[in-house]
């Protein structure tokens, strides 16, 4: 059986490293010759708008999903037509604008923080009186890891900022003060049922997840249950199928809904070594209409991004239940080249593990320690 995935990188990538001991065969389709997973699998490279290119990577497929979510939705809409495609077409069509997103959001009664469409630049006046400072000026599409993105705090910002602006759609949303940034994974199957992973606390830095701990520390049941809930509606509103990730903002104790991808997600990797199934084992489950896998956590787990630069192997490995995990690409300011997971069985031990990490990963873009501040005082 061989899947067609839209997408050569790091997500693909271990898509296919959970689905070789289910017996599964890969085909990707990505633009660059350079897609990681040129390394472990068929590679085709061309463009996502190429017809003759997809109908021929088509050819035998028994289904295609994505681990790209800026696929052109028409790429999709194609390949349709010949095999199954999941998570649907238009799943990657609400996702890939900020505005429909947040609309839909709203439209499932899911909180949002409040917002302002800005369909020209002269729209940005009338946005900021709508909506106040300070507020997050994002582009709707093909905006990612803060890029993008202007915080504007006061007036005489947002004239500055102005003349600088692209000419395209944008979107105003009031600055939310959260108190963390949280996440979920859902997963539905092709008969409807559907799994949640526990809800994962993220730590940015510069608009790119650094730092993810799960379960969240702290996490009620009426957290989880909100995020589930949320989750939920997405999923049966899409009729979708695979696995998706809404990023929420925690603020007084309620969940705001920001963005979703629909696909598997960097938040959601800590579950390769840190759930009884992994979201890339549950995503492939999902599309071949197989049973889901549990999502339980197995005891507490850190994933920490390696961004633009990768420590030496063995340091990392000397950690017990420290597991890397690099994705063979050219190293490069800002470039996702890996991430390490450490697992363990309660939360003091995962400290202790944390600790004993090496130097590497002390520099504040580890986010470490913002997370773990005792412990970090401790091991001084
Ligand atoms: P996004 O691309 O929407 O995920 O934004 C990247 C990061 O910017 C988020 O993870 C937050 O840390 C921050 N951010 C985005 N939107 C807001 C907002 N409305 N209020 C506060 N922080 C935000």
């Amino acid at each position: 059986m061989t899947i067609g995935i839209l997408g050569g990188g790091q997500l693909g990538y271990m898509l296919a490293l959970a689905g070789y001991p289910l017996g599964l065969h890969f085909r990707f389709l990505d633009p660059s010759p350079e897609a990681p997973v040129g390394r472990i699998a068929n590679r085709v490279t061309a463009d996502f708008n190429d017809a003759l290119a997809l109908e021929k990577f088509s050819h035998g497929l028994e289904v295609v999903t994505y681990e790209f979510e800026n696929v052109p939705v028409a790429a999709a809409k194609f390949l349709a037509e010949r095999v199954p495609v999941y998570p649907p077409a238009v799943a990657l069509e609400e996702a890939q604008e900020r505005l429909r997103e947040k609309r839909l959001f709203r439209r499932l009664g899911i909180p949002t923080t409040e917002f302002a469409e800005i369909g020209k630049r002269e729209d940005l006046d009338a946005a900021v009186r709508q909506v106040g400072l300070p507020s997050m000026l994002k582009t709707c599409r093909m905006g990612y890891d803060g890029k993008g993105q202007w915080l504007l705090q006061t007036a005489e910002e947002v004239g500055k900022l102005r003349p600088e602006l692209p000419d395209v759609p944008m979107i105003l949303e009031k600055f939310v003060p959260f108190t963390r940034e949280l996440s979920i994974l859902g997963v539905r199957g092709r008969g409807g049922e559907m799994a949640f992973y526990p809800l994962i606390l993220n730590h940015h830095r510069g608009g790119i997840l650094r730092l993810s701990l799960a379960p969240a520390p702290d996490l009620t049941a009426s957290l989880q249950q909100e995020a589930e809930h949320a989750a939920q509606k997405v999923l049966e509103a899409l009729d979708y199928v695979g696995a998706l990730c809404i990023e929420f903002f925690e603020v007084g104790g309620r969940l705001l809904a920001n963005e979703m991808a629909p696909r598997v997600h960097n938040s959601g990797h800590w579950t390769i070594e840190g759930a009884v199934t992994s979201q890339f084992e549950n995503h492939l489950r999902a599309i071949l209409g197989m049973p889901l896998g549990s999502t339980a956590a197995v005891g507490v787990s850190a994933m920490i991004n390696l961004i633009g630069e990768i420590p030496e192997s063995a340091e990392v490995l000397n950690v017990s239940n420290a597991h890397l995990h690099l994705y063979g690409k050219e190293p490069r300011a800002g470039r996702k080249l890996g991430h390490v997971t450490v697992r363990a069985d309660h939360p003091e031990k995962l400290e202790q593990r944390l600790i004993a990490l090496p130097d590497f990963f002390r520099r504040p873009e580890y986010c470490l320690e913002k997370a773990l501040p005792e412990f970090l005082a401790k091991r001084a």
